[in-house]
């Protein structure tokens, strides 16, 4: 079930302050979800969640997750400037690779993050390119498909991350070579999984490939990092997944591999983190009737892609009509020059009257992150209901004079659309 924890008088408070469309968090759901995941993991020594800045890189969100203990988890140039900016450095920042260009290594060295190879090729890159450190982190991919008793789960062989576990005995012998004394070892093997089964398979084999690697090349096995890809539940009859479940199916493969302990565990959960805690909070600007019923909004694709890009399924709401029968089907589209345009379709709603608000809910993680211009359109604005119930704009809108902003055009030779 999505999450409905926010009153529509709430919606409704953000909507009079700012101009629709907009993405608004939660504050208090985000720092609740942090402490679950801490306290699922409590019983390990050493846990930390490296949030992935991809899912929502706002400073504000990310400044609240460093006061709940996180770290962070950064895979651009620009994503390791939001987390210098933010105040995180050294063990609080992991680096993970894959096609980079050589220099985000020298940056990520010069911060002291964690680096987190993709390929066999990145240590001669990482040694030219801030050095090989005490300890590194290796990604690995054990090919052919990831199972969960009988059900697939992922396709790790046909995904372009990591090493082979040949490449992992080779490679870490070179890296020891090379000045490493310890490594960790990755994995991202499916993602949105809601299974409270995921985590605890995942580890398994993380940490029997982790033991195994360090008695063939002598390093010391310093973490294991579960990487992202827990699920949330998108539609409204899926299950939460029940992390307090996970941790302990986690625990059970820890002791079974590690009785001594002395391993850390790291997790970088970014939809699991944000996605619940986010709404994209529009207006209905335009019905349509034709062979079907459309309901346009003034939000588009460009301000949350995943419909458009996986048929990925975003419950959505109107406020004030909770209780109504949803006794009408619609389209409920964007206004790209784009038919794949559609938050819905075929959805059963309540019948929608323009002016209507309507939310759009789970945009929290990969939502505005994954915004872009095509036609023209801008992004939206993203705003932060603190603790106190309070709204703080956290990111505007972006102007006309943004999307003008690196092409040879003098904004005055357009005077005639630059509003007032
Ligand atoms: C995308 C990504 C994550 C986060 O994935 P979620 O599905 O949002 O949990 C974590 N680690 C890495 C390396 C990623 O690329």
């Amino acid at each position: 079930m999505p999450n409905f924890s926010l009153t529509d008088q709430v919606f409704e408070q953000a909507a009079a302050a700012f101009p629709t469309p907009f993405h608004l968090y939660d504050e208090a759901g985000l720092r609740r979800n942090a402490r679950d995941l801490n306290r699922a993991f409590s019983w390990c020594k050493d846990f930390q969640e490296y949030f992935a800045v991809k899912a929502l890189p706002n400073p504000a969100i990310l400044r609240i997750l460093k006061e709940e203990g996180c770290g962070v988890d950064c895979s651009s140039w620009t994503e390791l400037m939001l987390a210098e900016a933010c105040g995180f450095s050294g063990r609080d920042v992991m680096f993970s690779a894959n096609a980079m260009p050589p220099e985000e290594f020298d940056y990520a060295s010069r911060l002291g993050a964690y680096i987190n190879l993709d390929d066999i090729t990145h240590i001669d890159v990482l040694e030219k390119h801030g050095g090989v450190p005490e300890t590194v982190c290796c990604r690995y991919n054990p090919g052919g498909d990831f199972k969960i008793g009988t059900a697939i789960m992922g396709n790790p062989g046909e995904a372009k991350y990591g090493f082979t576990y040949a490449q992992l005995q080779q490679g870490l012998k070179r890296l020891k070579a090379l000045g490493a004394k310890k490594f960790g070892l990755h994995a991202f093997l499916s993602s949105n999984n809601t299974d409270n089964g995921y985590y605890p398979a995942l580890a398994k084999i993380l940490f029997t490939a982790g033991r195994d690697l360090a008695a063939e090349t002598g390093l010391e096995l310093a973490f294991i990092n579960l990487s992202g890809g827990v699920g949330i539940p998108y539609l409204p009859d899926a299950e939460k997944t029940d992390i307090m479940a996970v941790g302990e199916g986690v625990r059970q493969a820890y002791e079974a591999v590690f009785p001594q302990g002395g391993v850390a565990i790291k997790t970088e959960l970014g939809r699991w983190m944000t996605g619940p805690i986010g709404w994209l909070v529009t207006h209905a600007v335009h019905s349509k009737d034709t062979y079907r019923h459309y309901i346009g909004l003034d939000a588009c694709a460009a301000n949350l892609m995943r419909p458009a890009m996986y048929g990925a399924y975003h419950h959505i709401h109107v406020c004030g009509k909770r209780d109504w029968p949803c006794d009408r089907v619609y389209d409920v589209t964007g206004n790209l020059c784009e038919n794949n345009d559609k938050f819905a379709i075929q959805r059963a709603l309540p019948r929608i009257d323009m002016g209507d608000l309507v939310i759009i809910h789970d945009s929290g993680a990969h939502g505005h992150a994954m915004g872009y211009n095509y036609n023209g359109r801008l992004r939206s604005a993203e705003v932060l209901r603190q603790e106190d119930g309070s709204f703080r704009l956290i990111r505007r809108a972006e102007t006309p004079q943004d999307y003008l902003a690196t092409l040879d055009i003098d904004p005055a030779a357009c005077a005639l659309g630059l509003k007032k």
